[in-house]
């Protein structure tokens, strides 16, 4: 018994989809123009597909699971079951207009032609503020489409918005916030559902270690309990004497989000010597 997973065979997706296989201890051989694979330590096949075409895949069970893009995931529409974020592939999807254009608020787009490559979220979009517009389908270079007057504004997929920009256009609303998401079909066995609990708790392991940071540091033992107040710790931090006496080398683990304001607690407490070191797996 086999899981199958479909993942992105070439494109933004693909390196980091695998990359997040391979940190789940699945070793996969990713041959160049390859229709499938097989892993060699865990019972899964893996597909390289078009993204577009992944989640219809998973809907009829030729995958069972599928790693693609949230924006993709609302666009298609299908009856599959969202399993995790994976915390890459973040993007959102916008609209933007000529940057020469005064915006005033998004009943600006009323009437507007919009080109995109994502008209159900747009049209879904648009209804909701009670707005029409004439959408433009079109499948790639969408940014493009004002310049050459097919298109009054666009919505289109945007990172760091520099394809924006390089086209004269600012992005003037936000209408989903995406990152790549894990799906499954909606009726996997129970011997499925079983491979597929394995996986989500190898990923889920991998994205808290990515998310939090070893810290080892050096303390007077007058100044410990005023520094380990300030750790957190999976249980408590752990505290070993130094081989020069009085002092003590405690270790725990930081979460990412206030790393930084505690380093700099940790600092001004009398805390020397901070190593930070990431960590590979957690299980909590
Ligand atoms: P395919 O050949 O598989 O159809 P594609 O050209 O449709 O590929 P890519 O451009 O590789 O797709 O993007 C795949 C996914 O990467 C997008 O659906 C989106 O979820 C994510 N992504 C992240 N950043 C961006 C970005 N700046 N532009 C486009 N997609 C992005
Ligand atoms: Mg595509």
């Amino acid at each position: 018994m086999k899981l199958r997973i479909a993942i992105q065979k070439s494109g933004r997706l693909h390196d980091d989809s695998i990359k997040l296989l391979k940190e789940c201890g699945i070793d996969i051989n990713n041959g160049v123009n390859k229709l499938k694979t097989e892993a060699s330590n865990f019972p899964l096949e893996v597909f390289f597909l078009r993204d577009d075409d992944i989640p219809q895949y998973v809907e009829d069970g030729v995958a069972d699971l599928g790693i693609v893009g949230e924006n993709v995931v609302l666009e298609k529409n299908r009856p599959v079951r969202t399993v995790e974020k994976l915390g890459f592939g973040k993007c959102r999807l916008s609209l933007a207009v000529s940057k020469s254009v005064e915006y005033n608020g998004v009943k600006d787009m009323d009437k507007l032609r919009i080109a995109t490559s994502y008209p159900v979220i747009l049209e879904k979009f648009l209804k909701e503020h009670g707005l029409t517009a004439d959408i433009h389908e079109i499948s790639g270079s969408v940014e493009i489409a004002p310049g050459i007057g097919l298109a009054d504004a666009i919505c289109d997929l945007v990172s760091s918005g520099s394809t924006l920009f390089m086209n004269g256009l600012k992005e003037v609303e936000v209408i989903l916030k995406s990152e790549a998401v894990l799906i499954s079909n909606s009726s996997l066995t129970t011997e499925q559902e079983a491979i597929l609990r394995k996986l989500q708790f190898r990923i889920q392991a991998v994205k808290k270690a990515k998310n939090n940071k070893y810290i080892l540091l050096n303390a007077p033992n007058d100044k410990l309990k005023e520094i380990i107040s300030l750790l957190p710790g999976m249980k408590s931090p752990t505290v070993l004497p130094l081989a020069e006496e009085g002092w003590s080398s405690v270790h725990s683990v930081l979460n990412e989000n206030d790393f930084w304001d505690i380093i700099e607690s940790l600092k001004e407490a009398g805390a020397q010597g901070i190593l930070v070191v990431p960590i590979e797996k957690m299980i909590i």
